[in-house]
C-alpha cells in the first residue's frame, strides 16, 4: 500500500509515487523543456491559486506547449491531491513539459502529448508575523549568471541550482544576485525587497526575474491595505547593503527577514518592523488571491 504522502497525478491518473514513470525520452529529462508552479495549501486553502495557474498558462504559452487544462482542471487536481495525501501544510508541485518525443533532437515535433505530472509535499506551517519565533536567513551576493528569460518559470534549473548550492556550500540559506550593472535581480529561488527610511522597494518586472506571486500579492496588500510607501524601481547593490531591512519572498516563506549579508547585519542585525508589519498584512489577506 501507499503511504498517505505519496499518490501523485501523472497524465490523467492518480497513482503511488513508486508507480510513476515516464519516458527517458521525455523532453523535460533531456532538455529541462517544460514549465512548473508550487502552489502552497494551508489545511486545504490555496494561496494564490488563479495568479499561478495564470503565470503557468503564460509560461507554456511562451515556449509553444499546447495544453487542454484550465483553472478548474488544474484546481480539482489539486483538490483531489490535497485529499489523497492529508490537510496540513502542503506545497503544490505541477509540473508540464513537452512530452516524449521518439529521437534526441533540439527541434520539436508539432504533435506531442506534453507530460503533466502533480504532487503533493510538506512545508512549514505558514509564517506568522511575530519576530521572536520567524526564522531569521543568513545570505551571500553573487553575479547572477543565469539566462534572460528568467521570467520564464522553466524546470531548466540549473543556473539556480548551481547559485544555491553556492549559498549552501558558504553556510548560508540563500544566495542573492547582482546583473552586470551590480543592480539587485532577484535569488535563486524568491525575490528580494529591501527597507529604506520606510520605504518598501523591489526591483522591477523584466526578464532578469520571476513575476513572483509572492511579490505581486505583497505590492498589492501594501497598496490596498497599508501605509507604507511602495517602489518597483531598479536597485543598487550599494543601496542593498545600506538598507535597513531586506527580505526575500516565495510561496512557501512569505516574507522570510534577513539578518545577515555577506558576513555584515543587516540594519541592526535583527528582524525589523516594516517585516512585522508587512507580514502581518499578508497573513491577514493573503488568502484572498
Ligand atoms: N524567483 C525564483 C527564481 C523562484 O524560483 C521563485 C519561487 O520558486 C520565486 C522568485 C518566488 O516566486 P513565488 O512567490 O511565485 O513562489
Amino acid at each position: 500500500m501507499p503511504d498517505k504522502n505519496n499518490i501523485v497525478f501523472l497524465d490523467g491518473q492518480f497513482i503511488a509515487m513508486s508507480e510513476a514513470k515516464i519516458s527517458p525520452m521525455d523532453r523535460g529529462f533531456l532538455f529541462g523543456d517544460g514549465i512548473y508552479e508550487v502552489v502552497p495549501s494551508y489545511d486545504a486553502k490555496l494561496v494564490g491559486f488563479g495568479p499561478h495557474i495564470e503565470r503557468m498558462q503564460n509560461g507554456l504559452n511562451a515556449i509553444g506547449i499546447k495544453l487542454d487544462l484550465g483553472v478548474d482542471d488544474w484546481r480539482d487536481i489539486a483538490q483531489t491531491l490535497i485529499e489523497k495525501n492529508g490537510k496540513g501544510n502542503l506545497g503544490l508541485y505541477f509540473h508540464v513539459s513537452r512530452g516524449a518525443d521518439v529521437k534526441r533532437f533540439h527541434a520539436y515535433p508539432d504533435n506531442i502529448q506534453p507530460t503533466v505530472f502533480a504532487y503533493a509535499f510538506e512545508i512549514p506551517a505558514a509564517t506568522k508575523a511575530d519576530k521572536s519565533t520567524v526564522k531569521q536567513y543568513k545570505v551571500a551576493s553573487t553575479q547572477d549568471l543565469r539566462w534572460k528569460r528568467c521570467q520564464i518559470k522553466s524546470t531548466s534549473l540549473l543556473g539556480n541550482v548551481m547559485h544555491f548550492q553556492q549559498g549552501q556550500e558558504a553556510g548560508v540559506h540563500e544566495t542573492i544576485l547582482y546583473n552586470e550593472h551590480n543592480e539587485l535581480t532577484e535569488a535563486s529561488a524568491c525575490n528580494v525587497f529591501i527597507v529604506k527610511d520606510e520605504v518598501v522597494i523591489t526591483p522591477p518586472l523584466d526578464n532578469q526575474i520571476l513575476p513572483g506571486i509572492t511579490r505581486n500579492m505583497l505590492l498589492d496588500i501594501l497598496r490596498k491595505y497599508g501605509t507604507l510607501q511602495v517602489e518597483e524601481r531598479v536597485i543598487n547593490m550599494n543601496e542593498v547593503n545600506a538598507a535597513d531591512e531586506l527580505w526575500l519572498t516565495s510561496s512557501s516563506k512569505d516574507i522570510a527577514p534577513v539578518v545577515e549579508l555577506d558576513g555584515q547585519p543587516v540594519g541592526n542585525g535583527s528582524v525589523g518592523d516594516i517585516w512585522q508589519l508587512a507580514q502581518s498584512l499578508y497573513c491577514a489577506n493573503k488568502y484572498n488571491y
